[in-house]
């Protein structure tokens, strides 16, 4: 099988509008990067517009041009996995439909890998414009929740716009998880990752895919794909009800000390109180216990070789 130098992965839902302009910019800079050793995969993920017919149309006149289309609408992260695992270049682009991250910026990437020594080379939105200040403002508050709460160091304001080597995308190909949010997963395979600062433009034609419900989605994968902090948080607030229940106890006694208490009401405020205590606490161990069930219902490869020095190098399959 013949790797090309390069392959340019494009997830596309609704994006009639943006087809042609894109197939010419991104041909063009993929031309000016490698010559004629490139292919460009275009995944139709369900749209309901004429996408389709134009990928074909497309496909049909340009021998780069590999069009894949779903079987209906999978959500981007999926229909990214799908181009992923059907491209076949050493090194593989990530770019939106939409011409928001500039196709251009290729050739600056690639020098960046190639100086930096690089598995990975992640865009960063220094300035995004035409998008809503409500979409700027969940964007940024979102990135900067998810880094408090996960493990792994995910980039702020990084989408998919990315180049990744070989090694790298077969990497997270082996991570098996059906929620995916492949900007975290591509994080945390690890490797060499550099950022790349860029401008990030207004969309070509059409509409954003990505309304709240979709947003919404995709931010609840993040945090449950990458930390268990949200089943934490019940044996946290078990403990912390379990020290105030224990100065309640205490203002309870005084109060069935000195009689100043209505009958009945220590016995049954000591029940209603411990009771909270603990059985917050007893839910909090299950979610300790649920939480790493999850991680390890996921089946995700433990480590992931970079290089090996010695004599089995060459023999090793690098990468897993
Ligand atoms: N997309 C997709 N499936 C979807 C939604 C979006 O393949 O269900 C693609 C879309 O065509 C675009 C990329 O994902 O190439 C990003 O979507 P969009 O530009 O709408 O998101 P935004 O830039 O507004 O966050
Ligand atoms: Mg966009």
């Amino acid at each position: 099988m013949h790797r090309p130098a390069l392959s340019i992965v494009i997830p596309c839902y609704n994006e009639e509008g943006c087809l042609e302009t894109l197939h010419a910019r991104v041909g063009a800079a993929a031309r000016a990067a490698v010559g004629g050793d490139y292919e460009i995969v275009l995944v139709n993920d369900g749209s309901r517009d004429a996408s389709w017919p134009a990928m074909q149309r497309l496909a049909a006149g340009d021998p780069h041009l590999v069009a894949i289309n779903l079987s209906r609408n999978h959500g981007h992260q999926l229909a990214l996995t799908a181009g992923l695992d059907l491209c076949s270049g050493d090194q593989i682009l990530i770019i939106d439909a939409d011409l928001q991250d500039p196709p251009e910026l290729l050739a600056e990437m690639r020098a960046t890998m190639a100086r930096e020594e690089a598995d990975v080379v992640y865009a960063v939105r220094r300035r995004r414009e035409g998008e809503t200040v409500f979409k700027r403002a969940t964007a940024a508050a979102f990135y900067r929740v998810l880094e408090r709460l996960t493990d792994t160091p995910i980039p702020l304001d990084t989408g998919d716009f990315r180049l990744m080597s070989r090694r790298a995308l077969d990497a997270l190909l082996s991570l098996p998880e059906q929620a995916r949010f492949i900007r975290g997963m591509v994080a945390w395979i690890g490797f060499r990752q550099v950022p790349f600062a860029y401008d990030r433009a207004e969309r070509h034609a059409g509409e954003t895919n990505y309304p709240l419900g979709k947003m919404v989605r995709l931010a609840l994968d993040a945090v449950t794909g990458f930390s268990t902090a949200p089943l934490r948080l019940a044996s946290h607030a078990g403990l912390l009800l379990t020290g105030a229940s224990l100065l309640l106890l205490i203002y309870i006694a005084f109060g069935w000390i000195t009689g100043s208490a209505v009958q009945g009401w220590t016995s049954t405020m000591l029940v209603v109180v411990l009771l909270g205590a603990v059985q917050m606490f007893v839910l909090g161990m299950i979610g300790e216990y649920l939480g790493r069930l999850y991680i390890e219902a996921k089946r995700r490869p433990l480590y992931l070789v970079a290089d090996i020095a010695g004599p089995v190098q060459g023999e090793a399959r690098l990468g897993y």
